[in-house]
């Protein structure tokens, strides 16, 4: 049978954990050539054997986002086994400190997650882009809940506006090159079992409680709740669906 996505070439970075992984999974099932980007090679690997014991294809190479000259020099490697198609910006990481602490750590705090998850977007999207407009590609990036809202995750100024930044590329990107044909579009994920949030849903039962209480589906979510949208969002099931962002966050946005 074929696959929604036969033929394609898709880059993920982050792909060795969490969301990442269930993407790289869910891409590679649908026909997809999966190429995994993680700072975590090890990660990376693990996705790459997922993979292949399920049947597809997929390789991993090493990729540091912040790193801009590294983007460049691996979008270049990528670029001599054909030209990728699909780009999912999924890195990212969290800190929840209150913005009334330690000077030192907020700056660090601040500096480090927007320059994961807001300038790393830019520099591997800026990386990718001609190869994207040369296949009329689809970008998908990974938002957030706190692409709009933050108030039931409190201490977590630097994340929300890197999400809400997220957001802002998204819509810029998609009005910027819907004429080449290349579609951008954002995933708002709600609260996701992954690694990013272990610790801080094993140590605050109250906090996981309390978004329970405001989402209607009444469960937290797996990687493969977002690997649904992401596929969508990759295919030609969303030909027309460009600068948009699908919410697969349990309903919380409703309520
Ligand atoms: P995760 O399991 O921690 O996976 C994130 C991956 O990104 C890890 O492999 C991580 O490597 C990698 N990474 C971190 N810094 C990187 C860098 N500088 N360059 C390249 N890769 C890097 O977290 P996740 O929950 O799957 O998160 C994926 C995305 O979903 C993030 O953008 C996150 O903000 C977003 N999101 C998550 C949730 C949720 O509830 N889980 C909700 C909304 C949005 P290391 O492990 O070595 O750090």
């Amino acid at each position: 049978m074929a696959g929604l996505l036969d033929g394609h070439i898709a880059a993920v970075t982050g792909g060795g954990s969490g969301i990442g992984q269930g993407i790289c999974q869910a891409y590679a099932r649908e026909g997809a050539r999966v190429i995994v980007l993680d700072v975590n090679l090890d990660g990376a690997n693990e996705t790459v054997g997922l993979v292949t014991a399920a049947g597809g294809t997929a390789s991993a190479m090493k990729l540091d986002v912040t790193d801009r000259a590294a983007c460049k020099a691996v979008a270049a490697d990528v670029a001599k086994s054909g030209k990728i198609s699909i780009l999912v910006n999924n890195a990212g990481i969290n800190r929840r400190n209150p913005m009334t602490g330690d000077p030192t750590a907020v700056a660090k705090d601040w500096d480090d997650i927007l320059g994961i998850n807001l300038d790393g977007v830019f520099n591997v999207t800026h990386a990718f882009l001609d190869q994207l407009r040369a296949t009329r590609g689809r970008i998908v990036n990974i938002g957030s809940i706190q692409s709009f809202v933050h108030a039931t995750w409190p201490n977590s100024a630097a994340y929300t506006t890197s999400k809400h930044g997220v957001l802002g590329f998204t819509r810029a990107l998609a009005a910027e090159l819907g004429k080449d044909g290349v579609r951008v579009n954002a995933i708002g994920p709600g609260l996701i079992e992954t690694r990013i949030n272990a610790e801080a849903r094993a140590r605050n039962p109250d906090m996981v409680a309390a978004i329970m209480r405001h989402t209607p589906l009444n469960r937290t979510g797996k990687p493969e709740d977002i690997a649904g949208p992401a596929v969508f969002l990759a295919s030609d099931m969303s030909a027309y669906v460009t600068g948009c962002i699908v919410m697969a966050d349990g309903g919380f946005r409703t309520v």
